[in-house]
């Protein structure tokens, strides 16, 4: 028996396999997608329900638009509020409208310290045992039992931009920073609604330990492929 022959058979079977499995769809599936977004840098915030506004700022009060921010049908309204926690306070907290079904607040980490209350990362709307607030108006004040957290960094992305991008609402995906404090950021949610404008929503501490700023661009990398 000829063992080179064989041997270089075998190889050969190797290989091939080897180049089949890095053209499966697995490994085209991961690969990066160029996508430019524009930074979009939140400060302290609050989002009210009908019931918190009334008492805060009296029954049947209104929002009074202040300045428009980039999604859609949503702004900074002229309301502000003071939070007091069991440490500190913070005022001219900015009320964002349009109202919601539930009160949110959210803060930065260092906005926690200055409370005294520990906020949890969490997207929007997901507020289980998070810790509450008190919230005073001008005419009224609400203690709040939980709703307070760090906004988890997401980009809003339009389904047309998403298909194009293979994105998929809930996946993460890396966005990268150049700059003289550039780096990555993962575990960045994409947030896939009819409406959206194309935009990376980071909190102030984010933002300044990556040097970026309302308007900056930075790149999106699809990282992983998660399905539901
Ligand atoms: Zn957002």
């Amino acid at each position: 028996m000829n063992y080179t022959e064989q041997q270089a058979e075998w190889i050969t079977q190797q290989i091939l396999h080897e180049l089949a499995a890095r053209k499966s769809p697995a490994a085209s599936a991961t690969a990066p997608v160029a996508l430019e977004i524009p930074v979009g840098v939140s400060n302290r915030h609050i989002h009210l329900c009908r019931e918190d506004m009334d008492i805060l700022f009296g029954y049947g009060s209104t929002l009074t638009r202040f300045k428009a921010v980039k999604q859609p049908g949503q702004y900074a309204a002229e309301e502000v509020v003071t939070l007091r926690g069991p440490k500190g306070e913070l005022s001219n907290v900015r009320v964002l409208g349009p109202l919601r079904n539930t009160t949110q607040v959210e803060i930065s980490v260092a906005d926690g310290f200055a409370l005294g209350a520990k906020a949890p990362v969490r997207m929007s709307g997901d507020l289980l045992e998070s810790p509450g607030i008190d919230i005073i108006g001008p005419k009224g004040r609400v203690v709040k039992h939980n709703g307070m957290i760090v906004a988890w960094r997401h980009i809003h992305i339009s389904p047309q931009e998403a298909e194009q991008h293979g994105l998929r609402d809930g996946m993460e995906i890396d966005v990268k920073t150049d700059g003289p404090r550039g780096g990555v950021l993962s575990h960045v949610v994409v947030r896939v609604t009819a409406d959206a404008v194309l935009e990376l929503h980071i909190d102030v501490e984010e933002a300044n330990g990556f040097g970026l700023r309302n308007g900056d661009r930075v790149r999106g990398i699809k990282q992983d492929v998660r399905h539901g």
